[in-house]
């Protein structure tokens, strides 16, 4: 379509590009090679696979097609599932005893490049293979790997996830639905007691699973034993039968029209009384014997809870995965746009000014570039950790205290990544598209229907203000046995115990020295540009809130303290240590990468990129550093000049570094030019 406006160039058109931009379209050898080394930087361990995913995703007919009916769209959606399982794209996620390759980094690299394709595709491959099938593998035991994970893989055996209820989301630990053993059957009863048990929002389930991995609350009773719950557990229920009807006691209802997402067939699921074989209890962390008796590798219910959970992680990290490449997408198409399109013509000039080439357009797109870069780093070490974690023997964090704690650090590390990455993804489309003015708003230009897609990953695969949370307690429990899973009471109590020495108390020099160091150095050239002060700065941000936050739940201590408002009342506090310290880890991930890019131009380049991360983010946080005496207002007026410096320095470089991103050229198909 062409667009009737004066002055609009075509991005292809060579002659309206100024030199950078087209250098780095690929004309000059020079830049493409620091385009390339830039992409192997950010790629990293898992760059072939990423090649293979996107030499088979390089198709526009992949992009989401909006004028098609809810019902078609899910037909698609499912069609393409079906390729990737032709493109043997899931083995990587099971592991070889089970059928699969056993290559975990690889199937979340995967799958966090279907993000620049289409995020229904995403969703639905996800439920399948990293969700149900993640369940089967991680938390079943081999007559379940035998009997499930091929057709799984093949997709033979098609399931859905029905963790979330209508009464429960986020407190996974008091979900309704029941799992009731029957000794004189062998058989468990699935039972939906309450309205609120129902299973709410369930990918999959409202046409295409036949099966479902059910969270349910286990109850059992051995010879002589009253029925006493165990918490919850996993369990495999067929909910439809061959001809896709539903199996009795089953009822099954649509989610129908979302905010985004339209080719996934969301649903809901009730179960009356549904009877399954015993055997259909995913038993790796808790089994329940022929007489009823439970038993249990672990014996602290709490424990075993957030264990069976950790073992879950990959879903989480493979939605911040994916919402990381969405946003990268969605800045290669405003950048793109930005180097092109011209408004307002500047005296003395013959055209009109290039929309990035105005300051705040810089600082509308730039800092976001840089933050994704930051956040993909930053995922390549998460995702590396996940990979270790779990190819090592499965059963290891059962008696490897060591390795136990290992787990938990990475879960608090994903929860951490989904919840900057995801938040950074639905702000970033949504600047992106207002980045494009009204031609962001049209279908045909992929932003508006990002921005419904990407907007629910802030919610599902754990509620991004619960995961800060989640980040906040691991830090401040310093990993500590007891507190996995506390109530707010106890927690608040073991907090005022055990973790006010964890900090050094901060020096009431430290405001003294700054102020003194910063007399005087007005032309921003201090050690402001230093990595270290940035390191710094960063640190002692989460330090100080941490620190203060941990005096704050000491209240919890004095007498007729109420523990629960102890807690609620320093609640913000909390959320903000955590949000440092997530920051904070992202700097340092940023930092380690450049050190290890061998290319000298590419680390250079990054090391500017690595600025703007540093000094928009501080700026984000001004009013902070100033309000507790971190930064002297000197400093904090040069933090907002290194920012605008930062920016001028990258803008002949925005579409070299978007480039860089390596996202299939026909995904990035927009009829605004
Ligand atoms: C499109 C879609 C697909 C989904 N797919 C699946 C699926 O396949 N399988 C599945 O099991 N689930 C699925 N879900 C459910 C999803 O995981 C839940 O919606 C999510 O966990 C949040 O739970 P909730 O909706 O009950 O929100 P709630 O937990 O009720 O949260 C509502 C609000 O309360 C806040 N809040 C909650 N607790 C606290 C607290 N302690 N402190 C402060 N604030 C708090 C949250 O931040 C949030 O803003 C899906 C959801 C959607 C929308």
């Amino acid at each position: 379509m062409v667009r009737p406006y004066a002055g609009i160039m075509t991005i292809t058109d060579a002659s309206n590009r100024s030199d950078t931009d087209q250098a780095s379209s690929g004309v000059e050898p020079a830049s493409r090679l620091l385009v390339d080394n830039l992409r192997v930087t950010l790629d990293g361990r898992w760059g072939e696979t990423r090649d293979y995913v996107r030499a088979n995703i390089d198709r526009e007919d992949l992009l989401p097609d909006p004028s098609l009916t809810m019902q078609q769209a899910r037909d698609r959606t499912f069609e393409h599932v079906e390729e990737l399982a032709r493109l043997d794209f899931p083995s990587d996620g099971f592991r070889r005893d089970h059928g699969g390759t056993g290559d975990v980094g690889a199937a979340i690299t995967a799958i966090e490049m279907l993000g620049y394709a289409d995020l229904s595709l995403m969703v639905k491959a996800g439920v399948q293979w990293g969700l149900f099938g993640g369940a089967v593998e991680n938390l079943g035991t081999k007559i379940h790997h035998d009997k499930f994970v091929k057709g799984i893989i093949n997709l033979d055996i098609l399931g859905c996830f029905a963790m979330s209820e209508m009464g429960h989301g986020s407190n996974v630990q008091a979900l309704e639905t029941e799992a009731t053993y029957d000794r004189a059957t062998g058989e468990f009863v699935i039972h939906s007691t309450t309205a609120g048990a129902t299973k709410e929002y369930i990918g999959g389930a409202a046409q295409h699973a036949r099966f479902a991995s059910v969270f349910a609350q286990l109850i059992t009773a051995g010879p002589g034993e009253e029925p006493q719950s165990h918490g919850v557990h996993c369990f495999v229920v067929q909910i439809r039968d061959n001809k896709g009807k539903p199996m009795p006691g089953v009822t099954i209802g649509d989610s129908g029209y979302k905010g985004g997402l339209a080719g996934v067939d969301n649903g809901r699921l009730r179960f009356d009384n549904v009877r399954v074989p015993r055997e259909n209890l995913l038993n790796r962390y808790g089994d329940v014997a022929a007489d009823g008796t439970y038993s249990s590798p672990i014996e602290n219910t709490n424990r075993r809870f957030f264990t069976m959970l950790g073992t879950l992680i990959r879903g989480r990290i493979s939605v911040a995965a994916t919402s990381g490449a969405a946003a990268r997408k969605a800045l290669a198409i405003a950048t793109r746009y930005g180097t092109t399109r011209r408004q307002f013509e500047a005296p003395g000039k013959p055209e009109e000014t290039v929309l990035l080439d105005y300051l705040v357009h810089q600082r509308k797109l730039l800092p976001l570039i840089a933050k994704s870069y930051a956040l993909e780093f930053a995922m390549n070490d998460v995702v590396e950790e996940l990979h270790e974690v779990q190819s090592a023997d499965p059963d290891l964090a059962l008696h490897d205290a060591e390795f136990a704690k290992r787990q938990r650090r990475l879960e608090a590390s994903a929860a951490g990544i989904k919840a900057i990455t995801t938040w950074h993804a639905s702000h970033t489309i949504n600047v992106a598209r207002e980045a494009c003015g009204g031609a962001g708003y049209l279908d045909e230009n992929q932003l508006s229907i990002m921005r419904g897609d990407i907007d629910v990953f802030t919610t599902f695969e754990g509620d991004n203000t619960v995961m800060t949370q989640l980040v906040g307690k691991e830090l401040l429990s310093a990993y500590a046995e007891e507190v996995q899973g506390m109530d707010m009471v106890g927690w608040a109590g073991f907090i005022a115990n055990t973790a006010r020495d964890m900090f050094l108390e901060a020096t009431g020099s430290r405001q003294l020295t700054q102020t003194l160091l910063d007399a005087g150095e007005d032309d921003g050239k201090s050690d402001l540009a230093s990595r270290a002060t940035h390191l710094q700065m960063f640190r002692n941000r989460e330090e100080h809130l941490l620190r203060t936050v941990a005096q704050r739940m000491q209240r919890a201590k004095e007498p007729d303290a109420d523990g629960f408002e102890v807690f609620n009342s320093a609640q913000d506090h909390l959320l903000a240590a955590a949000w440092a310290s997530i920051e904070r880890v992202v700097l340092e991930s940023f930092v380690t990468h450049i050190k290890d890019c061998d290319s000298k131009a590419a680390a250079d380049l990054l090391n500017k990129v690595c600025d703007l991360f540093v000094y928009s983010t501080l700026e984000n946080h001004l009013s902070w550093y100033l309000m507790h005496k971190h930064v002297s207002v000197e400093r904090a007026k040069a933090i907002r000049r290194s920012v605008n410096t930062a920016c001028r320095e990258l803008r002949p470089h925005a579409r070299t570094l978007v480039d860089a991103f390596g996202i299939p050229e026909k995904l990035l198909t927009v009829e605004m030019k």
